[in-house]
């Protein structure tokens, strides 16, 4: 796929979670975005380079609720009520605490495998980022996005 892949931080975050949590292959979604061709486009090419986006991202490009690169979907917040409802709102909150623990800047370029190393080096308790979610949830996806790492950085 071309490059640099344009991806959210926490969108990349995901992908490389669901790798430690198993996932070998992802399937098309029924919104129509293109996680399955992002995710394989970076798992198959750790030194692809990724440009990082706070906004509509290669991911978001043909997804049905990509509307003139507003996301118009919202999230459940039965488990997370103090969560804003809107999708756009609640990945830019996410996205901007990734930013900033891992000092990463809107627009800056670095490789896949880059990222993975700061997201080890940096990321220490992610609880915190997602501190709208329980904590059990949080714990849960921290053991399999650190396992997603290894597997990724081939450690
Ligand atoms: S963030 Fe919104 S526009 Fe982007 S893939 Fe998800 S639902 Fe679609």
């Amino acid at each position: 796929m071309k490059e640099p892949i344009s991806i959210k931080p926490h969108h990349f975050v995901d992908i490389i979670t669901a790798l430690g949590g198993g996932q070998r292959v992802f399937e098309p979604h029924p919104y129509g975005h293109a996680v399955h061709v992002v995710a394989a486009g970076i798992l198959e090419h750790p030194e692809a380079t990724l440009r990082m986006a706070l906004g509509a991202d290669d991911i978001c490009g043909p997804c049905s609720h990509n509307v003139d690169g507003v996301c118009d979907d919202t999230i459940d917040t039965s488990f997370r009520p103090a969560a804003p409802e809107s999708k756009r709102e609640y990945n830019l909150l996410i996205d901007r605490r990734w930013c900033e623990r891992l000092g990463l800047e809107q627009g800056e370029t670095l490789t896949a495998r880059d990222l993975c190393r700061r997201i080890r080096d940096r990321a220490g308790d992610i609880a915190d980022i997602y501190r709208e979610n329980p904590v059990e949830r949080s714990a849960e996806r921290s053991v399999k996005l650190e396992k997603g790492l290894s597997m990724f950085l081939g450690e």
